[in-house]
């Protein structure tokens, strides 16, 4: 038959052989690195003995058959009392790691008898709702009714009062998240006391999620878990479960506030795979100021796309906006018609957010060989199920690597080597990774930060612990070394007393009120949609003025929305659907004062120092720019109130004597200092979990404080998030990538995969790429050899 290739259901050609094509093409240098991913055994283990036979019985039909070693591993720590964080590569099993010894406990305790008000329970969080709500289902698929003791409900905002009554009086097992456990558990905990007094496990899933602010925030929320726990009597083991990162035993150690064993030798086999980087070419003229810049990775992938579809191959493409989607989409259909024109109607964008029937219809589609092709957003990641690809195509660094490779993991089936490509986009962090696959491949150097100890957060979850159970001396040294102090603030606010037992809350609000937990800093700006009424999101307040003002075109979860009117006395944001086809960047004056210097080094007689530092930040206006070609389309006056940010900051400085010696001249320092914050901020992702928005940078020829050429890079959270300190420690490595970055730049003058910022408050001017590799040499020759710890 004619056309079988493309048959439903067929299978098409071997992916990495449709790219090894590519590089034999005009377009061969593209393809910057190819590598091969060995297929890996599995490697099995024993049942452990203590797993009674109907809990075993239950998970042989549903298929686990045998265990994998980091799944016996990690359930043995956790049945035997310690906490453990289970860190292993997506689709690994993780589960088993805390249903064996919970499930365990649960029907032990149910075989044991007793009274039922005191039996054994499990408290499960989860980031997400709609997680949490994956898990309940997927529990009571493997329970049903077969295993005594275990009554499981999920508790979230969208109960309705009976269910809720139910968890609260039968529940064995909740599923939550970190809001509502803070609000609805712990604040209320008196009703749930049968539930608290029970606690044997708690499991935190997904914990890599717990970065910056919201992992600061429920690193408290564990800390008052384990006190309002060990009121009732209950000491409940903590396991850990967490996608690949670095330092997972410090990631968890730090959320639970103490030692953590890691789990981390993955035991789960792995089919072959190829993993291609593809840098997009550079073309000249098109950038700011007629600049260079690399053709958009999203047309890279619709050619791509096309290419693969025609042979067959299944391909999915992850886009960052449902434009975007639609873009790539469209433009593979177009050049599929040229080809073929029955082969046009066999890719298609998915957007999310679509009716369950409308998904599951593409979801068949896909499976079927319908569809050959799909762009999506990255909320296809929530509640869709595809499996059964050929190839993944993710566009652009999706800020981790775990998130990267959770992309990836969705291609391989009948155990032919799948093909992962990754396209750069035009962004430093992009670039290095192109010119180190190691960084991708190898081990991972990404370590999820957070800063419990940032004063902003400590001090509403000592309200908060305060109104639970009055405060006593030995509970402050499980809120950290500044506890004392954020106690001392909060009873001179008169929200705090002390009496003989302790400290009580005695303020009229509710103290839960005062901690946002997904946020920082004062009331966060809610953005509705004006039309509706409907809450779209929210931003943290110190960022609102520069994404969220008047006229600013904003993404939400892939979404385009235009800001009628920003109004920061009532933390509103009012927006209206729009596609316009320009996007907005905000310019702003930005100055910067040194409060206080917390660890410093000398790297020869230049210094690195971390501290904290007052940002004023001043947005005056906002240019629009044409979605594309960047063309500057207008530059608009905003009138908005300066605002000061109190937050930590890593800094370095090179004294007059290393300028001259280095021959830069004076003129040039600006430009030189600069080019060098931007690509820093770009790279410091790499090495802590943040996106670039989390972070700011100020640069200066001099500055008042240090009296010498000084770049600032500061959290953009008010008292810090733990990036600039994660900064301060791996200065070396960070601005070695850096220097790296820009010195392997293509371009002449510098282009937004090196030095020119997309969030730059003062248009990319002055920038001086060559004047930044020299600054950054003169400051690495004096750099240490080992880590500043
Ligand atoms: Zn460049
Ligand atoms: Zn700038």
């Amino acid at each position: 038959m004619v056309g079988a290739g493309r048959q439903t259901g067929a299978v098409g050609a071997d992916p990495t052989e449709v790219l090894r094509q590519l590089a034999s093409s005009s377009r061969g240098d593209r393809l910057a690195h190819l590598a091969a991913l060995p297929d890996r055994p599995a490697r099995l283990a024993a049942w452990p003995s203590w797993v009674p036979d109907v809990v075993r019985d239950a998970l042989v039909d549903r298929g686990v058959h045998q265990l994998w070693s980091h799944q016996a591993a990690a359930a043995d720590h956790a049945y035997a009392g310690r906490h453990v964080v289970v860190a292993t590569g997506t689709a690994s099993g993780k589960s088993l790691a805390y249903l064996l010894p919970a499930l365990t406990t649960l029907v032990e305790a149910a075989d044991e008898g007793g009274r039922r008000d005191r039996r054994p329970t499990v408290l499960y969080l989860s980031p997400t709702k709609a997680l949490a709500r994956d898990q309940l289902a997927s529990l009571q698929a493997l329970t049903g009714d077969r295993l005594p003791g275990v009554r499981a409900a999920a508790v979230d905002g969208d109960n309705d009062r009976d269910e809720r009554a139910w968890a609260r009086d039968h529940a064995t097992w909740v599923l939550a998240n970190p809001d509502i456990c803070h609000r609805t558990l712990m604040l209320g905990h008196e009703r749930w006391a049968r539930f608290f007094s029970g606690l044997r496990y708690v499991v935190v899933d997904e914990c890599h999620h717990y970065r910056g602010v919201f992992g600061s925030h429920v690193a408290h929320v564990l800390r008052r878990l384990r006190r309002l726990a060990a009121h009732y009597g209950a000491d409940p083991t903590f396991v850990f479960a967490s996608a690949t990162v670095s330092e997972p035993d410090q990631t968890a150690g730090r959320l639970l506030g103490h030692p953590v064993v890691p789990v981390t030798d993955d035991g789960s086999p792995r089919a072959g795979a190829h993993v291609a980087l593809w840098e997009p070419p550079i073309v000249a003229g098109r950038g700011e100021h007629g600049g260079e810049t690399r053709r958009a990775a999203t047309s890279e992938a619709a050619d791509l796309l096309t290419d693969l579809v025609t042979a067959g191959v299944r391909t999915l493409v992850f886009v960052r906006s449902r434009r975007a989607a639609e873009t790539v989409a469209a433009a593979a259909a177009r050049l599929l018609g040229e080809v073929d024109p029955t082969l046009a109607d066999r890719v298609a964008a998915y957007r999310g957010g679509y009716l369950p029937e409308d998904r599951r219809a593409l979801e068949q589609a896909l499976a079927s060989g319908e569809l050959v092709g799909v762009a999506a957003t990255n909320a296809l990641e929530l509640g869709i199920d595809i499996t059964g690809l050929d190839a993944v195509i993710t566009t652009g660094f999706p800020g981790t690597r775990a998130a990267l490779w959770q992309q990836f993991g969705r291609a391989g089936r009948d155990r032919r080597d799948a093909l992962g490509v990754f396209v750069a986009r035009d962004d430093p962090l992009d670039r290095y990774l192109i010119g180190h696959p190691e960084a991708l491949l190898g081990r991972p150097v990404e370590a999820t930060v957070i800063d419990p100890d940032n004063p902003y957060v400590l001090g509403p979850h000592l309200a908060a612990a305060a109104a639970e159970l009055p405060l006593t001396d030995t509970d402050l040294d499980l809120f950290g070394p500044l506890a004392a102090e954020g106690v001392a603030a909060l009873s001179e606010a008169g929200m705090l007393r002390r009496r003989s037992r302790g400290w009580y809350w005695t303020a009229r609000e509710r103290a839960s009120d005062l901690a946002d937990i997904r946020s920082s800093g004062g009331r966060p700006v809610q953005i509705v949609h004006g039309a509706t009424g409907r809450l779209l999101g929210t931003v943290d307040a110190a960022t609102a003025p520069a994404t969220v003002h008047e006229g600013a075109v904003y993404l939400h979860q892939g979404d385009t929305w235009l800001v009628e009117a920003l109004d920061l006395d009532d933390a509103v944001a009012v927006v209206r659907e729009d596609d316009p086809d320009y996007t907005t960047t905000a310019r702003s004056l930005t100055d910067i004062e040194v409060r206080g210097v917390d660890r410093q080094a000398a790297w020869g007689p230049a210094g690195l120092c971390l501290g904290t530092v007052a940002v004023t930040h001043h947005v005056v206006s906002y240019l629009r720019r044409r979605v594309g070609s960047g063309d500057v389309l207008g530059d608009e006056p905003l009138d908005l109130p300066p605002r000061t940010l109190e937050t930590k900051a890593v800094w370095w400085t090179v004294t007059d004597e290393q300028l001259v010696d280095s021959g830069l001249a004076r003129a040039d320092l600006p430009g030189a200092a600069h080019a060098a914050e931007h690509a820093s901020i770009g790279l410091l992702p790499l090495f802590a979990t943040c996106d670039r928005w989390d972070i700011g940078g100020v640069s200066t020829a001099r500055h008042p404080d240090t009296d010498q050429l000084t770049v600032f890079v500061y959290d953009g959270h008010p008292g810090g998030a733990g990036f600039a300190e994660r900064g301060f420690h791996v200065a070396r490595d960070w601005l070695t990538a850096t220097r790296e970055t820009i010195l392997g730049c293509g371009c002449h003058d510098g282009c937004p995969s090196c030095v020119q910022s997309p969030k730059c408050g003062n248009q990319n001017h002055p920038l001086d790429k060559p004047g930044a590799i020299r600054l950054l040499s003169v400051l690495l020759d004096n750099a240490p050899a080992v880590r500043e710890e």
